[in-house]
């Protein structure tokens, strides 16, 4: 793997910097990772520094162009990069007293699931590392942050040198490796790279929506270029080599994928050693009807009957389009 890049900033940070000594960039990124929002809160750094930084160096790659605030709390923010391209990112608040930031590793995505919104919008790039912790940090700025989940836009496998430099960095923001989540769809070259390179536990999650691989390539196209079983057998090696088990994501679709016998089929390609199922009520975004409760209750209730750990997500920023699969910039 090449070297890591850093925070975007640290690049123009370094040539800024290149009089000073070689702490000073790891002062300025201590600050900025504990939520301070602009060089002149970093009272231990010279003034006539800070004020030359402030002038010379962005305090962040992005922009904030919009932000949504839902009833449940949840806030959902609209970001540019600095070449203009759509970011969105999301801060789950949940009872409990967790703090969950939902970043994209990419500005729009390539593949086409069907049922998701980010993959009718177009794609434009990668996000850096700097990018992806921008998101964070911008939330870190209003509160601790305690979880962070790679589930916004895009495909992170697609993108794992910068999902892996930025998760490296996202204890320093409070949010420690078992807290962060990748979540993929079994983009196979990504994924390898994942479980061979990631020693620290960083969770894993894939999205797999059906068990029948006609089914899955219907409502996921990426499903024909890396079949099932590969990137079954992908996830074990993880757990093999992590001992933690891998999150299943499945979005409940009525008259879809949500029959018993498919929790049946389900259960039966899932070890139960190795993966935990969150079943995830459907979010409308055009295509589709979400299952009913009650089916998905059943489901639920089918794949513990058969000893596959399961639970049901809740679901967080509907009415703002900022639940699962719902982000989508205009534009
Ligand atoms: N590309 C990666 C990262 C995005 S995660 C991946 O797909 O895993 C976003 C999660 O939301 C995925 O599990 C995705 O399948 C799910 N999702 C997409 N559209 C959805 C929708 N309309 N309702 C509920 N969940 C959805």
């Amino acid at each position: 793997m090449g070297r890591y890049r850093d925070w975007v900033n640290l690049e123009l940070l370094a040539a800024e910097l290149a009089d000073e000594p070689p702490y000073r960039a790891r002062q300025v990124w201590a600050w900025a990772a504990r939520g301070a929002s602009g060089y002149d809160e970093m009272t231990d750094l010279p003034s006539p520094l800070r004020a030359a930084l402030a002038e010379r160096v962005p305090f962040s790659t992005l922009t904030v162009e919009d932000e949504a605030r839902s009833s449940d709390g949840t806030v959902k923010v609209l970001f540019r990069t600095a070449d203009e391209h759509p970011v969105e990112a999301v801060l789950m608040r949940f009872r409990d007293g967790r703090r969950s930031v939902c970043v994209s590793s990419q500005s729009g995505c390539p593949l086409t699931c069907t049922f998701c919104a980010t993959g009718q919008m177009r794609f434009r790039r990668n996000l850096t590392a700097s990018e992806i912790l921008d998101q964070a940090l911008h939330f870190r700025r209003v509160e601790p942050i305690d979880h962070c989940v790679f589930m916004g836009m895009g495909e992170p496998m697609l993108n794992i040198d910068e999902v892996i430099a930025a998760a490296r960095r996202l204890p320093d923001l409070g949010v420690t490796h078992r807290r962060t989540t990748v979540s993929t769809v079994g983009w196979l070259p990504g994924l390898r790279r994942f479980v061979d390179e990631v020693e620290e536990p960083v969770r894993l999650a894939l999205s797999l929506h059906a068990a029948e691989p006609a089914l899955r390539s219907e409502l996921m196209p990426v499903n024909d270029r890396y079949p099932l079983p590969d990137v079954v057998a992908e996830c074990r090696r993880y757990f093999e080599l992590r001992r933690r088990k891998v999150f299943v994501e499945y979005v409940m679709l009525a008259g879809v994928n949500d029959r018993v016998e498919q929790a049946r089929s389900l259960a039966e390609l899932l070890d139960p050693q190795v993966f935990k199922v969150n079943l995830i009520p459907y979010n409308p975004t055009g295509a589709f009807t979400g299952s009913s409760p009650k089916a998905i209750a059943a489901f639920e209730a089918e794949l513990r009957r058969r000893g596959l750990p399961t639970t049901v997500r809740l679901t967080r920023g509907r009415d703002i389009a900022a639940a699962c699969g719902q982000l989508a910039a205009a534009s």
